[in-house]
C-alpha cells in the first residue's frame, strides 16, 4: 500500500522516543508562559492586535495575490520603509515568514559556481536554503571565524557566509564583528538571521546586527522574523537597496508565494512603533534572561548563560527531556522541549524565553517548578 513505508519510520520514533504531537493551546490557558518567542509581550498588547483588526477591516483577510501581482499594498512599503529605518540598512523586503526570507536571501546570493560557508549551529531554515541554493554549500564549526577565514581562503569567485546572529537552540551569540572581518578579507558577503535578536539586542532593540556596529554595511544582509519580538507573523531580508532589487527579481519564495496577509504586516508594524516609542522593552527582556540565567544555576541546574532572551537548560536525556517538560506543565509552566534531530549535537534540553512582561515572582515560580520537577 502507498505511503506504508511510513510505519517504519514512525515505529524508529517511537523506539527512541521522538514522537512529536500537537497540542492546541486554548485562548485562556492559565499556563505561566516560558515558551513561546514572544519576547517583548507584545502578541497581545491591545495596539498590535488593534494594528491587525485595522489592517484587516481596510485591506481584507488576505494580501489576495503574489507581492508582485496583488499582494503589495501600501501598508507592505510602510513597514519595509520603517523596519529597514529603525535597524539601519538602506532597504528592507517583507515575506510571508522567517523561513521563506532565509530561503530567499541564501539562494539568491549564492548562484552557481559560489561558495556558502554555513555554520554548524544553523537554523533548519537557513540549512534549507543552502540545500535549495546553487552554490556549493561548506559547514564550518560553530562560531569559528577561523574556519570561516580557512573555508572562504579555498576558494575562487562569489562567497558568502551563513549564520544565525543568536542560536535558536542554546541561546548563544555569533561572534559578528569577527564573521565580518572574516569575510572582509576574501571579500565575502555576510548573510545572517537575526530572527533572536531583533527587539533584544542592540540600542533598543535593533538587533545583534547594529549592536555589532554592522548595520547598513554593503556586504551585509540581514534575515528576520516578524513572529517573535514584533508578536506577528510573516520575515523580511534588510540589506543594501540593490541586494533588495535583486531579491525581487530573483528570489523564489518571493515571487511565487501570496504577500503577508495585512493584518500581519498591520500588528508587526503597530509593535515597532512601540518598541520605537518604548525601548526599555529590550533591556528588560535582557535583564529577565539573566536573572533567569543566575536562579537556574543557583538551583543547582545547567543552564547556558544567554547572550539574548533564550535560556537553555540541559537535559539527561530525550525521554527525561519530554517527561520534564510535560511535568512542569502539569505545574502550570510551559517551556519548550529540544531534542533530536532538531538538536544536531544529541543534547536534549528545556529551552526557557524571558520575555520582558515577565515578574520577580514569576520568574521565581518558574525555577521553583523546573527545579522541583527536574530528572
Ligand atoms: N530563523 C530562526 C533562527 C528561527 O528561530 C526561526 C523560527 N523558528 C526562523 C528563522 C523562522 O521564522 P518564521 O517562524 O517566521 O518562519
Amino acid at each position: 500500500m502507498a505511503f506504508d513505508w511510513i510505519e517504519e519510520q514512525a515505529r524508529a520514533r517511537r523506539r527512541a522516543g521522538l514522537v512529536r504531537t500537537l497540542r492546541p493551546r486554548p485562548a485562556d490557558a492559565p499556563l505561566l508562559d516560558l515558551a513561546s518567542n514572544d519576547y517583548l509581550g507584545l502578541a497581545r498588547h491591545p495596539e498590535v492586535v488593534a494594528g491587525a483588526a485595522e489592517a484587516a477591516r481596510t485591506w481584507g483577510g488576505g494580501a489576495t495575490g503574489s507581492r508582485l501581482v496583488t499582494g503589495t499594498t501600501e501598508l507592505h512599503a510602510e513597514l519595509e520603509r520603517e523596519l529597514a529605518g529603525f535597524c539601519g540598512f538602506e532597504a528592507a523586503l517583507v515575506f510571508s515568514s522567517g523561513y521563506a526570507a532565509n530561503l530567499a536571501a541564501v539562494t539568491a546570493l549564492a548562484p552557481h559556481g559560489s561558495l556558502i560557508v554555513s555554520d554548524a549551529g544553523n537554523h533548519a531554515s537557513l540549512i534549507d536554503g543552502c540545500r535549495l541554493a546553487r552554490g556549493t554549500t561548506q559547514v564550518v564549526g560553530h562560531a569559528d571565524p577561523e574556519a570561516v577565514r580557512k573555508a572562504l581562503g579555498t576558494h575562487e569567485g562569489p562567497a558568502v557566509l551563513v549564520s544565525d546572529t543568536v542560536f535558536s537552540v542554546d541561546g548563544d551569540a555569533a561572534p559578528l564583528a569577527e564573521l565580518a572581518g572574516a569575510c572582509r578579507e576574501h571579500g565575502a558577503g555576510l548573510v545572517v538571521d537575526d530572527a533572536h535578536g531583533l527587539g533584544v539586542l542592540g540600542d533598543g532593540g535593533r538587533g545583534a546586527v547594529h549592536a555589532a556596529g554592522l548595520a547598513g554595511a554593503d556586504d551585509v544582509v540581514v534575515t528576520v522574523t516578524l513572529s517573535k519580538s514584533l508578536g506577528s507573523q510573516g520575515g523580511a531580508v534588510l540589506g543594501p537597496a540593490r541586494v533588495i532589487d535583486h531579491l525581487v527579481n530573483a528570489a523564489r519564495t518571493f515571487i511565487f508565494d501570496t504577500g503577508l496577509a495585512p493584518a500581519a504586516v498591520g500588528a508587526a508594524l503597530a509593535a515597532l512603533r512601540l518598541l520605537r516609542r518604548e525601548p526599555e522593552r529590550a533591556a528588560r527582556a535582557r535583564e529577565v534572561a539573566g536573572e533567569l540565567h543566575a536562579r537556574l544555576t543557583a538551583a543547582g541546574l545547567h543552564a547556558v548563560r544567554p547572550d539574548a532572551a533564550v535560556v537553555s537548560v540541559r537535559a539527561p536525556s530525550p525521554e527525561e527531556a519530554v517527561r520534564w517538560a510535560a511535568d512542569c506543565r502539569a505545574a502550570g509552566l510551559a517551556v519548550g522541549c529540544f531534542r533530536p534531530p532538531s538538536v544536531p549535537d544529541g543534547i536534549s534540553r528545556l529551552r526557557l524565553t524571558a520575555r520582558a512582561d515577565l515578574s520577580g515572582a514569576q520568574i521565581e515560580r518558574a525555577v521553583r517548578v523546573i527545579g522541583e520537577t527536574r530528572p
